[in-house]
This record gives C-alpha cells, sequence and structure tokens, in this order.
C-alpha cells in the first residue's frame, strides 16, 4: 500500500517541555506545526511528555509558586499547544533524510515532508538496571530512587536523610555536592578507584565533610518497602567481592544521560556522547532549517525551563528562516533558506550562484530628502 505523503512547514519532534514550547511558539506564528512524539514504551524509554512524566514534584518550574506534578505540567503544556491549533501525531519514525530541503521523515504508513525540523526528542537518564530501581511499584522509582538531584534532593523525603549518589562523572559530585544542602549525609558509591569528574568538581565533593566516597563498589540492589520506600542499598566491592548493606532513604542515579539521537546519526554534527551541536547564537544546526532545542542538544542544564526557553528560541529561528531572514550556522556564518551565506565578519553575501554582493546598507538618507523625494513623484 502506497504511504500516505503529509507536508508541512514545520515538524517538531518531541513533546517535553522544548517541543511543546516550539509548538506554541510555532502555531501562534501562524505556521500549523505537526508534533510527533513516539507512543510510550516502556522497554524503549519512551515517554510522550518526556522525562518530567517520570517525576514527581516539580518546584522549580516558574509560575507555580505551590508546585506542581510533573505530568499535570506536562498536561498544561500540551493543552496550550492544542488551543493554538498544533497538530499532534504519534508514531513512531523509523527514517530521517535532511540531505535536501523539504526534509523526508518516514513512519510506517506516512511520508511527511518538513519545510523546517525541529529536534526535541530530549535525552533519557541511564540506569543501572538493578532490583529496586524500577518506577513504582516495581520499584522505589518516584519513592526515594531518583535520577536527577535537581529536581527531587529539596522533597521532604530527602530532608536530613542518608542519601547514596552512584556514579563518578561530573553529574554525580555536582548532585552529591547539591545533595549536601539537604541531606545528612550523602555516600557516592563509584565503580572504580578514581574519578571521571573534573579536577574542580572532585575538589568540591572531597572538601565537603559531608560527603563519603565508597570506592570499587557496585550496588547490587536496592532495597525498602512501597509503605516506608528506600531503606538502604546492598553493595558489592568489585575487586575482593564483599558484600555489605547500607542503611539510607535515597538513591540517585547520576551515570549518565542519553541524547535521543540515533536517527540523526550521520547526518547532523553531535559531540562524542552524541548531543546535537547547535549554534550557540541560535538552535540552528549545521544544516539550515533543522533546528535542535532542549536536551537533544543540552548536556549541562538539562532543565524543563532551560528547555522551554531553547524550544521558544527554535521555533522563532525557524520564523526566521521561514521569512527568508539569516539564520546563525554553528560555524557563524549565517544562511538563509534561498541558499545566500553571509561569512562571519557580515560584509559579503554569497549568492547561491556563487556571486558575491556587498552587504552593506544603502546609503542613508536624512528623514527631510526622503520627504522631499516622496513629494516629488
Ligand atoms: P559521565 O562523564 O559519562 O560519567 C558517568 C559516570 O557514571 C562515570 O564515572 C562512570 O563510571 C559511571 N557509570 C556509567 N555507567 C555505570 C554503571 N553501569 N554502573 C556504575 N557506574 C557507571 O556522565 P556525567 O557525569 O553525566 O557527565 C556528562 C557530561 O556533562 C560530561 O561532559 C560532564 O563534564 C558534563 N557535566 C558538566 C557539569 C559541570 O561542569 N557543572 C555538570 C554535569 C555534567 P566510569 O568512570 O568507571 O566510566
Amino acid at each position: 500500500m502506497a504511504k500516505e505523503e503529509l507536508r508541512r512547514q514545520v515538524v517538531i519532534i518531541g513533546s517535553g517541555p522544548a517541543g511543546l514550547t516550539a509548538a506554541i511558539y510555532a502555531a501562534r506564528a501562524n505556521l500549523s506545526p505537526m508534533l510527533i512524539d513516539a507512543p510510550a514504551d516502556a522497554e524503549k524509554q519512551t515517554t510522550p511528555g518526556g522525562q518530567l512524566m517520570i517525576t514527581t514534584d516539580v518546584e522549580n518550574y516558574p509560575g507555580f509558586a505551590l508546585g506542581i506534578q510533573g505530568p499535570d505540567l506536562m498536561v498544561e503544556f500540551r493543552k496550550q499547544a492544542e488551543r493554538f491549533g498544533t497538530e499532534f501525531l504519534e508514531d513512531w519514525i523509523t527514517k530521517v533524510d535532511l540531505q535536501e530541503r523539504p526534509f523526508t521523515l518516514y513512519t510506517d504508513d506516512k511520508i511527511i515532508k518538513a519545510e523546517t525540523l525541529i529536534i526535541a526528542s530530549g535525552a533519557s537518564a541511564k540506569w543501572l538496571g538493578i532490583p529496586g530501581e524500577a518506577k513504582t511499584p516495581h520499584g522505589f522509582g518516584g519513592n526515594g530512587v531518583s535520577a536527577c538531584a535537581t529536581c527531587d534532593g529539596p522533597l521532604p523525603a530527602f530532608r536530613n536523610k542518608r542519601l547514596v549518589v552512584v556514579g563518578g562523572g561530573d553529574t554525580a559530585m555536582e548532585e552529591a555536592t547539591f545533595l549536601t544542602r539537604y541531606a545528612s549525609r550523602v555516600f557516592v558509591v563509584h565503580r572504580r578507584e578514581k574519578l571521571r569528574a573534573s579536577k574542580i568538581m572532585q575538589d568540591k565533593a572531597f572538601r565537603n565533610e559531608k560527603i563519603g566516597f565508597i570506592w570499587n563498589t557496585e550496588v547490587e540492589e536496592i532495597l525498602g518497602t512501597q509503605e516506608h520506600g528506600v531503606t538502604g542499598v546492598s553493595l558489592r566491592n568489585v575487586i575482593d567481592g564483599e558484600q555489605i548493606t547500607l542503611d539510607c532513604e535515597g538513591v540517585f542515579i547520576a551515570i549518565g544521560h542519553k541524547p535521543n539521537t540515533d536517527l540523526f546519526k550521520d547526518q547532523l554534527e553531535m559531540d562524542a556522547v552524541g548531543y546535537i551541536k547547535t549554534s550557540g547564537h541560535s538552535t540552528a544546526t549545521k544544516i539550515p532549517g533543522v533546528f535542535a532545542c532542549g536536551d537533544v542538544q543540552d548536556s549541562f542544564y538539562r532543565q524543563a525551563v532551560t528547555a522551554a526557553g531553547t524550544g521558544c528560541m527554535s521555533a522563532i529561528d525557524a520564523e526566521r528562516f521561514l521569512d527568508h531572514l539569516p539564520i546563525v550556522l554553528p560555524t557563524g556564518e549565517e544562511v538563509t533558506i534561498e541558499d545566500e551565506h553571509i561569512p562571519p565578519d557580515r560584509r559579503v553575501i554569497i549568492m547561491p550562484s556563487g556571486e558575491v554582493v556587498p552587504n552593506e546598507p544603502e546609503e542613508v538618507r536624512s528623514p527631510e530628502s526622503r520627504v522631499r523625494s516622496l513629494g516629488s513623484d
């Protein structure tokens, strides 16, 4: 059976804060965006609505003085995007072709042609895959186990409690240091005897008296009851195999994130981990007309509010591009939808034919001379 072909001005992939904010802005700009999100799938770790769907209280999203539940916040985002006419498609994208515009997205039964593409497919926290880690009621996820200290650390459940942070990178050091504001004690459990974190982050953690380090050790199981949540972790020393139980009331897994960028491999520029590289001055990728926002291009801040902020930027960038205005690429060069290129010093415009024309403003006339010339017509 022939696939149905659809054409859209703006297609957004992902329905977390970045994707839905891009949709709100693009819809209000009359660009009739289509937002595609993957169906929920526990094995593939896809959750329409993004990582906030697996968070409980969100206390740091501005505008909610009393806090809001993550899933409730995403329902509001979605309703707002719907209100301005965003078209939603829940489907698996199997292939993307970014070689030429319109870009082509394939699903099992559709071919979608997009003049501009906003990638907001997010990142997923990595998990250990050990017993006790799964979401409640299968484990203690959301009931003492978290992958985000900034989101969950300040909650009452973790105040003045003994907490464990798993990992040895910058995130683990940052989360451990952050958690000492609330916890009575924080134990960093790391599988080697050397941290991967940068020196400055290590030093801060080493100097903090509330943080203790447990080296060469893996967490084998998170212990607890559904009534009380986490009560401890079962640890195994990887050198001598010794097993101990450490009492604690919370476990923060900080072993890194994986950006959801497999679909775009070999087509977009990415860092070593797979985060999409964007301009820095805009959300443009190296391909004119393809923009990336939210956690898929941000390994550093990773907050709902920063994702929403870059989602807004992406929609404005797409809008500018469709309006024939230049957008800044990661190289510092500007480019228009007509394929005119403006080098970083902005002194010339290189036309698609290769012709080079000066990029200087036309002679500015005084208001009087303009009025005179209008009058003489
Ligand atoms: P990361 O650098 O990849 O570190 C992950 C850590 O988790 C490593 O120590 C690794 O152990 C450990 N780990 C991975 N899988 C594990 C498993 N299955 N079991 C036990 N331990 C496991 O990730 P990250 O810390 O999230 O940092 C990601 C990037 O963001 C880095 O470039 C980092 O510099 C940056 N970042 C910067 C800041 C900052 O500067 N403020 C803050 C956060 C993140 P091994 O060491 O043995 O591999």
